[in-house]
């Protein structure tokens, strides 16, 4: 790690902040260009090689003045981490400045309709053809894909070998013929996410990323960002959802001392999840996240559907109206009365996206306090042999 001190990046604030705020593209370039986008990202990749701890200073002066931040948290928190480490030069200097401007949105082309929790069963083939890949097969919940310019694509590329062996991990151009993207609706109204179909769609050799059958690794890479990404907010008290659901309560005048038992307690897990993700930053200065990051996204995933359950709960029989939408975005409205029952609706997710909550205490169990893994009958079985549905 590069010697920075916290007044170097402080200097490097003050020349971001000379940045016009009123151009979002711009600002968010200079950002990169000053090492302030991943703080401990290596230089010329929008770092500046440093302790991650230091990304807070950008992040509170960027909040204070309000000015622009990286919308999509696939890009920011999954794909670039991935990029940064297992990209070849040529990916890094291609793919992370527009990533993180907003110029390029990325989406996570990983879960298929057989292969979700179990993603390493997947089916997509992927066949090399001289310096190209040809794909095809069906991704599914692909969140922003009818937004995106690239995704993070695992495909099949031995089926021959056990599941976890045969993949391969791309990064794929989803402007090209061989690409259909359809919406899905869903609960709120909504269509963030999309089904794809893939036929006869082409990679160049010079987007894989990782080795021929390394796939899983790479995969593993972007998972364990992922949960982060989702569970791991380390937002201070006052900027939080349970901040406003404290506000809530304080403007409905509750006052019965079961409902106040059940809004401390929901503050209490707030503020838990809050710390134990403070603590987790601190200790992991560099690198990809271990499988501790599940602590968060369990948590923060039944956290946030008993608070939204518990806000409704306040409002009474108005708060169960939903007008719904057909939004195709994925950026949520401010919280408010208004949107409180969107909010509501979509958290119901948070426990599958990402990893089920299930699937999240199996790593947890295994991985982090040592018990006895879950069955895998097909773990050193040939693919190919694997039965499936
Ligand atoms: C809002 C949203 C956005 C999403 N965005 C994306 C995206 O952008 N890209 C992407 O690739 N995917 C995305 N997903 C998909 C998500 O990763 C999967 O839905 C999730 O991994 C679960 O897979 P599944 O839906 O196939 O359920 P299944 O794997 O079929 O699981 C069904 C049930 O079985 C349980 N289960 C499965 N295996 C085990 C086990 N070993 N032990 C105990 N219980 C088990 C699960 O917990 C669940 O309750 C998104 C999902 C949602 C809801």
């Amino acid at each position: 790690m590069s010697a920075i001190s916290e007044a170097d990046v402080r200097t490097r604030i003050e020349r971001l902040m000379e940045s016009d705020l009123s151009d979002r593209t711009g600002f968010l370039g200079a950002q990169y260009d000053l090492g302030l986008a991943w703080i401990h990202f290596p230089e010329g990749s929008g770092g500046l090689g440093a302790g991650r701890g230091f990304q807070r200073l950008v992040h509170d002066a960027v909040v204070a003045v309000d000015a622009p931040q990286p919308r999509y948290e696939i890009g920011y928190g999954m794909a670039a981490p991935t990029i940064a480490e297992v990209g070849t030069d040529d990916q890094k200097t291609r793919w992370l400045r527009p990533l993180f401007t907003g110029e390029e949105v990325w989406c996570q082309l990983f879960s298929e309709p057989g292969a979700g929790s179990d993603v390493a069963g997947l089916s997509c083939r992927a066949v090399q053809d001289g310096d190209e890949w040809v794909v095809n097969g069906q991704k599914v919940w692909t969140s922003n894909a009818h937004m995106a310019r690239w995704g993070l694509l695992v495909t099949r590329t031995d089926p021959d070998a056990p599941k976890h062996r045969g993949m391969t991990y791309f990064g794929i151009d989803l402007h090209q013929p061989g690409v259909e993207i359809r919406p899905l609706r869903q609960m709120t109204g909504q269509a963030e996410f999309n089904e794809i179909y893939l036929t006869d769609a082409k990679v160049s050799e010079a987007d894989r990323m990782g080795d021929v059958g390394d796939g899983w690794r790479v995969a593993l890479t972007t998972l364990m960002n992922e949960r982060v990404a989702i569970g791991g907010d380390t937002r201070d008290a006052g900027k939080t959802a349970m901040d406003w659901i404290l506000e809530a309560w304080n403007d409905h005048g509750h006052d019965d001392p079961a409902r106040r038992d059940e809004m401390m307690k929901l503050w209490v897990r707030s503020e838990v999840l809050r710390l134990n993700n403070l603590r987790a930053e601190e200790t992991r200065t560099t690198g990809t996240p271990g499988p501790e990051g599940s602590i968060g996204k369990v948590i923060s995933a039944e956290l946030n559907k008993d608070a939204f359950a518990f806000a409704l709960g306040l409002t009474g029989m108005a708060g169960t109206l939903f007008d719904g939408g057909y939004d195709l975005d994925q950026t949520r409205p401010v919280l408010d009365y208004d949107t409180l029952a969107e909010y509501f609706l979509r958290v119901r997710a948070n426990s599958i996206e990402g990893g089920t909550t299930e699937v999240m205490r199996n790593i947890l169990g295994e991985r982090v306090l040592g018990l006895p893994g879950d069955v895998r009958v097909d773990k050193d079985v040939a693919w190919k042999d694997v039965v499936r549905n």
